[in-house]
């Protein structure tokens, strides 16, 4: 097949990673016959020195054109002065806005091979393998703000139509797994929350009879996903108890720079990007995890190009690179054999032409 594929390096190791992930996604569509017409377009901190705009026209223009976007990370402590007035998440907020994206899926498995890189206990994580959809474009992130002298006020908002469509592919997602949803929310407290907690459990006897449905308090949900994580199948919430969940998550799969990101609205086109930032602590060096942005690519070619065997085969390719011992510095077993990033994707490389 034929796809357009926008690429946005951005910030700090944003570029170091996503240059393997793109090694990775040439080496699927020679090994597959796929032609994949891939454009580079300036965003984030890089676009404001370029000029001035962490969105730039022409860079939105080809993100809209594409059948997908792929993105490394933006940000980093040359814009964040607090009297910045153009900042590069300005640019993922506007980017997320203009693609519709407002589902975001973030998988989370753990390697067998990577049982000791968390701080957890091996025992607890064996065969963990979640998904969490985080709703991304409504509650209190992107309510109204006010601030007096004495007090301050964000107003959290959820429509049904915005709960609605997220539980939906929430449990699209469920019924092709296995057949689990937990919806997370703070129901005893919060007036969003019975709304959500409502129309999830109408959506689901209505639509989706045959996947099963808890609701669990979003306190609660934070001490269950580390006591018993293997439990979880499919986990649905608004914004802001997704943004903090998502992070706690990660941390079961024992590092931040393993993990990736789909972000999708209605039709195909998606915005895929590895969960961690810009890491300025470690830009520059070579040792940046490759893996969330290249297991990012397989969800991209999953999620928005149809191309499920393709998505399989990268994601086995990476986990027999990890297997193999091929891993950056976070990850490695001990620090004398750890290889630098474009050692891991050529590791990974290797796999996707053995086929
Ligand atoms: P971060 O995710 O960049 O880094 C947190 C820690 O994890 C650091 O110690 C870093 O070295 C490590 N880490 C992250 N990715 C790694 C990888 N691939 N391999 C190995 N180690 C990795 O978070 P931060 O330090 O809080 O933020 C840095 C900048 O990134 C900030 O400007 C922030 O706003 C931005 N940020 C951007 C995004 C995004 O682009 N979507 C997301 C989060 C943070």
């Amino acid at each position: 097949m034929k796809a357009r594929i926008a690429v946005l390096p951005g910030d700090g190791i944003g570029p170091e990673v996503v240059a393997q992930g793109l090694r990775c996604l040439r080496a699927v569509a020679d090994a597959f016959g796929h032609e994949f017409a891939l454009t580079e377009l300036p965003f984030g901190g890089a676009a404001i020195d370029l000029c001035g705009d962490p969105l730039p026209e022409s860079t939105l223009k080809g993100c809209l054109e594409a059948d997908a976007v792929l993105l490394g990370a933006i940000g980093g402590p040359k814009w964040s002065a607090p009297e910045a007035r153009v900042r590069p998440e300005q640019g993922l907020l506007g980017l997320r806005k203009a693609l519709g994206v407002y589902a975001n899926l973030r998988p989370v498995t753990v390697h067998p091979a990577l049982l000791a890189s968390s701080t957890l206990k091996p025992g607890i994580l064996e065969g963990v393998d979640l998904v969490f959809v985080r709703e991304l474009t409504g509650g209190i992130y992107f309510g109204e703000k006010r601030r007096d002298a004495h007090s301050a006020t964000d107003v959290c908002t959820y429509t049904v139509a915005e709960v609605e469509r997220i539980v939906r592919v929430a449990a699209r997602l469920a019924r092709q797994r296995r057949g689990k949803l937990v919806s997370i929310d703070k129901a005893n407290v919060l007036e969003t929350s019975r709304l959500w907690r409502e129309v999830a459990t109408r959506v689901m006897r209505a639509e989706f009879p045959e996947v099963s449905l808890e609701h669990m308090l979003v306190d609660s949900a934070a001490m269950h996903l580390i006591r018993r994580p293997r439990d979880f199948d499919v986990l649905v919430t608004e914004n802001m108890f997704g943004d903090i969940l998502t992070d706690e998550a990660s941390m079961l799969a024992g590092s931040l720079g393993l993990l990736p990101s789909a972000s999708l609205g209605e039709g195909t086109r998606g915005l895929y990007e590895p969960i961690h930032g810009s890491a300025p602590d470690i830009a520059g060096q070579g040792i940046a995890n490759p893996c969330g942005t290249i297991l990012s690519v397989a969800l991209l070619l999953r999620h928005s190009l149809g191309l499920a065997a393709e998505a399989a085969a990268l994601e086995q390719a990476v986990s027999e690179a990890l297997a193999s011992g091929a891993r950056t510095p976070d990850v490695a077993a001990s620090h004398d054999r750890a290889l630098r990033t474009e050692q891991v994707g050529e590791a990974v490389l290797d796999r996707i032409r053995a086929g």
